[in-house]
Parts: structure tokens; sequence; C-alpha cells
């Protein structure tokens, strides 16, 4: 039996792990379930698996779910709240795995937490990595965490990595993957909704058509990531890490029909690849019962269904954020994290319609410019460059307002 905890349960991610947990009662036990504010969703996930502890991040949202839970008889179940418990939930000593899985910057320190309480982290959030890949990898080593992606593309990577690399996989090669015989780590995209829309068109698209990706169900920020492409760029920075891979060892393949997850290029010529429906069950199924294998309810794939795969070449014009990702990853370390703070900003205006499309892009690329890189100190020096850089959108944003 493994014991879990969910940071981020009430999202995407988080009820598709509590998927493979209702598939598999004998094989984990949830813990400790952890959101923000939708008490709803929380509710319903409490009553079901009956954890030991809820953390709503919103202090307001942890009273109402408290009320809820003692009218339903459901007070054994311990309620916290504020930013502080997820820490807390995310150390506990009779959890075995944590499932991070809040999205944005603000999942860094509960993951974070995970790591320096050396737990086996399965993680979803590419920010953490994003931010802070340096000190968090270095944090990962010191505790001794293990830490297995969940992000399709890297957990594809994971599987095609050679036997003494997996079974020894704690916190990221420290090596150069070049010892390994890998050549290049191949990364497959996509390419999202406007794949083929005209670029003179894209300023003029709705955050309704940007949320509706054409393979993957997920949360609306990482699918206006996935229709920018910030998505792949963030996931460059985040294999950069986790694979000790530099920029130029990273090539993007847009590949429409998103069965192959990712590749690893070997030097005898071998091309190794991870293929799937595209479910996140699958990559999360394979972390949870890392090492074996177990079912998924994902449907299996069907070859003759799929018939053809293409690969093209990114268009860096059409998805100016990925350029970004890569121009960031060549500076010095918090140039990544300013340009995940701008992208988060820019994206949650977008949504709220205060900006257009093309000038997420736009206002990414003037902070990262905007603000000198620096090597990185701390987290809290991070932080605080993230806040500078959250500042800087804010002003840009304003000025392009719609
Ligand atoms: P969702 O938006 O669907 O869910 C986000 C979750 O985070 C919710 O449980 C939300 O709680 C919680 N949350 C948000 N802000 C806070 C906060 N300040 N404190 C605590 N909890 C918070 O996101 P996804 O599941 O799509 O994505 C989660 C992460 O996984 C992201 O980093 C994403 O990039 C990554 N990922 C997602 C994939 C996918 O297929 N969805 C694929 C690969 C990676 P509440 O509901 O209460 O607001």
């Amino acid at each position: 039996m493994k014991h879990l905890t969910v940071l981020g349960s009430t999202g995407s991610i988080g009820q598709s792990t509590l998927d493979v947990c209702r598939q598999h009662p004998e094989r984990f036990n949830v813990v400790a379930l952890a959101a923000n504010k939708d008490v709803e969703a929380m509710f319903q996930q409490c009553t079901e698996f009956k954890p030991e502890y809820a953390v709503m991040a919103d202090e307001e949202a942890a009273r109402q779910l408290q009320t809820r839970l003692h009218a339903d008889q459901l007070q054994n179940i311990q309620v916290l709240g504020g930013r502080e418990a997820l820490n807390q939930v995310a150390k506990l000593d009779q959890v075995d795995m944590v499932m991070a899985a809040i999205v944005g910057a603000a999942g860094l320190i509960s993951a974070l937490s995970a790591v320096k309480a050396g737990k086996v982290l399965l993680l979803a959030n590419k920010e953490a990595l994003v931010v802070s890949g340096n000190l968090f990898i270095q944090a990962a080593r010191e505790h001794q965490a293990t830490i297995i992606p969940i992000d399709s593309e890297h957990n594809a990577i994971y599987q095609c990595m050679p036997a003494d690399f997996s079974s020894n996989f704690s916190s990221g090669i420290s090596s150069d993957p070049e010892d390994l015989g890998i050549t290049r780590l191949l990364l497959t995209a996509s390419g999202g909704p406007f794949l083929n829309k005209p670029t003179d068109q894209l300023k003029d698209v709705t955050p309704e058509q940007a949320v509706a990706h054409p393979n993957w169900d997920m949360g609306k920020k990482i699918s206006v990531d996935s229709a920018t492409m910030m998505n792949k760029g963030l996931e460059v920075i985040e294999a950069r890490w986790l694979f000790n891979a530099g920029p130029d060892k990273i090539q993007v393949v847009v590949h429409p029909q998103s069965v192959i997850h990712s590749m690893v290029e070997y030097a005898d010529g071998s091309v190794l690849a991870q293929m799937g429906n595209p479910d996140m069950r699958t990559p999360i199924a394979h972390a949870m019962a890392y090492p074996q294998r177990i079912s998924s309810g994902v449907k299996p794939l069907n070859l003759f269904d799929i018939a053809r795969l293409d690969f093209v070449k990114p268009d860096f014009q059409q998805f100016p954020c990925l350029g970004l990702a890569f121009d960031a990853l060549r500076e010095k370390d918090s140039a990544p994290a300013v340009l995940n703070a701008a992208n988060e900003m820019t994206v949650a205006a977008f949504l709220d319609n205060k900006i257009r499309f093309t000038d997420i892009a736009a206002v990414n690329a003037e902070v990262l410019s905007g603000i000198s890189p620096e090597t990185s100190e701390s987290i809290e020096h991070l932080m605080d460059i993230d806040l500078q850089a959250r500042s800087l959108a804010e002003k840009l944003i304003a000025k392009r307002s719609i």
C-alpha cells in the first residue's frame, strides 16, 4: 500500500490521479487532499476518499468545507486552511508519495516541501522547475527525494531512458546525458488548436477557442499555454533540469496526433518513443505504480485507427513564446522565472478578456527583456524576482487593455 498526498486534487490532474486511486483501492491510500477554493469538488472527494486531512489554501473556503463536513458527520477529516497547510500535508510522516498538481508558481513551495522531506514526488507542476530548476534539483539530491515526471512528454522520456538511468533516477541525471549514449531529447508537441491558423488571424481568437485543445482535456491555464506553445517552452525548461540536457540537446517536434509522447535519440541511431492514447492517466498510473505496471482506465492504442503519424518543425514566427523559452534558458537562471511570472499574468489577463491572444507573447517578451537576468541565490530571491516580473507585466497589460 502506498500512502499519498494529492496537491491540486480538484484540478484536471488531481481528478485523474484520484481516478487511478479509485481503480486500485488495495494499492493506494489517500492521506491528504489539497486545493484552493473549490469547496464543492473537495467536499465530494472527501466523501469518497475519506482522507485524514483536507486543505483549502483559501481560509474562507476551509471554513466552508469544515461546516459541510461536520454537517455530514465527516468531522474525522481534519480541515486545514492557508498556504502553510499545503507544506504541512506535503511532508507528513505517513505519506510516501506526493502528487504536485497545483497550477502555476503557487505550487512551487509545497512541491519543494515534499522534496525536502525526501518523498517520492510525482511532479505535474512544471512551473516549479521552470522557476527554480537549479535549486529544486539540488534540494532533491541533498534530501534524496525521487522525482518522477508526470508531464506526458517528460514521463515518456523517463520511460525511454536507459535501464540504469531509471533505476537510479533520484532527482535528475547529474552526469552528461552523452555519457549514457543519449544524443538528443525529442519533445513532441501537438501544436494546439491554432497550428494551421494563419498568423494574421491569431489576434482575434477568443479564450473559448484557445482552451479547446484538439487532443487533451486539461485545465484552462495549460490549455492556453498549449495554444501559444508556451507550454512546450516551459517543458523545454523542465526537461533541461530533469534530464540535465542543454537547450541544444532538446528538439521540439510538432506531432499533431499526440500519439508519440516524446522520444530519446541515442548515439547508435536508435530512437526510442513512448506511445499511447492522449490521456494523463497513463503517465499518472506509471508514476504511481513505478516500477510496476497497473491498469489506468485508458483505452488501448489502436494503430490501425491512427494509421499515420505526422512530424513537422515548429514555426517560431507563429509561436514566439517557444523561442522566448529557449532565449530564457540561455540566460542566467532567473530568466525562466521572469518568463513564467509574465506568462501567468498574461494568460490570466487573456482569459479575463483584458488583452488579445497575440499580446500574451508580446508582453512576455517585453517583461523578459525588461528585467536583467541574475544567478539565483535562494527561493526567496527567485520569489522576489517573480514579484518584480508580475508587477512589470501588470503595467504592460494595462497599456494594452482592450
Ligand atoms: P487545473 O487548473 O485543472 O487545477 C489546478 C489545481 O490547483 C486545482 O486543484 C486548484 O484548486 C489548485 N490551485 C490553484 N491555485 C492554488 C493555490 N494558490 N493554492 C492551492 N491550490 C491551488 O490545472 P491542471 O490540473 O490542468 O494542471 C495542474 C498542473 O499540472 C499545472 O502545473 C500544469 O502545467 C500541469 N500539467 C497538467 C496537465 C493536464 O493534462 N492538465 C498535463 C501536464 C502537466 P481549486 O480547484 O480549488 O481552484
